[in-house]
């Protein structure tokens, strides 16, 4: 079994810590930032930067001892981020970048295809909707205000279809429930029986549909 130890380096700029995990060639080496706080906090950054504060008074010997008992945590929170990166690389590297014309092209026809498919299902559900929008939000899929403008997210479009459907068929819901109750989700049920399915692919491959520069994908219609 291989011994778990920590030992000290220097960065520039700072102090660094490098901490080694039981596997091999496992090891995170954590920045030491010392600043006016009165807290400890450690946080792994998106890019995958450890780095764990304290105030300047506090003894370093405190520190790594508060890394120790961090340790299973900060292994699993840095291969998380780890993993991230690695989906949204490959998504990257599988796909040339895309003009911004040829972004402006997508997005019409991204337009086009929802458009076509909320009206579809508007019908179905028994709802109405007012205008149709397609943007580039980081965060969600779509939109749904209270006036009953839908807005997507035009990389919904490059997903499976039956997740581009599940995504317009869930703002639509939101036309009758304002809300994720029991009662909306069975009327998304109702249309999309296996709508769970639609949401877990989301969930695993959101990040590489969002990050990704996919340019030929869209061919859908
Ligand atoms: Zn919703």
């Amino acid at each position: 079994m291989l011994r778990e130890k920590m030992s000290r380096g220097k960065q520039k700029g700072g102090k660094s810590i490098m901490i080694e995990g039981a596997g091999e060639g496992t090891q995170i080496s954590c920045e030491l930032v010392r600043s006016g706080r009165k807290t400890v906090a450690l946080e792994v950054s998106r890019d995958g930067v450890v780095r764990l504060r304290i105030p300047y008074q506090y003894p370093e010997k405190m520190a790594l001892e508060f890394l120790e008992r961090k340790r299973p945590w900060l292994f699993q929170a840095v291969e998380k981020v780890n993993q991230r990166q690695k989906k949204r690389k490959e998504a990257q590297a599988a796909c040339p970048e895309i003009t911004e014309a040829e972004e402006q092209a997508y997005r019409r026809q991204a337009k086009a295809i929802l458009t076509q498919k909320a009206d579809v299902y508007a019908k179905r559900m028994g709802v109405t909707y007012e205008k149709l929008m397609v943007k580039d939000q980081k965060t969600r899929w779509g939109s749904c205000s209270a006036k009953g403008n839908l807005n997507f997210n035009w990389r919904i479009v490059l997903a499976p279809e039956p997740v581009t459907d599940y995504v317009v068929i869930h703002e639509l819901a939101h036309r009758i429930h304002m809300n994720h109750s029991a009662a909306f989700y069975q009327t998304i049920e109702a249309i999309m029986p296996d709508y769970r399915r639609q949401e877990q692919w989301l969930k695993e491959n959101g990040d590489s549909l969002r990050y990704g520069r996919q340019s030929s994908a869209i061919s859908k219609s």
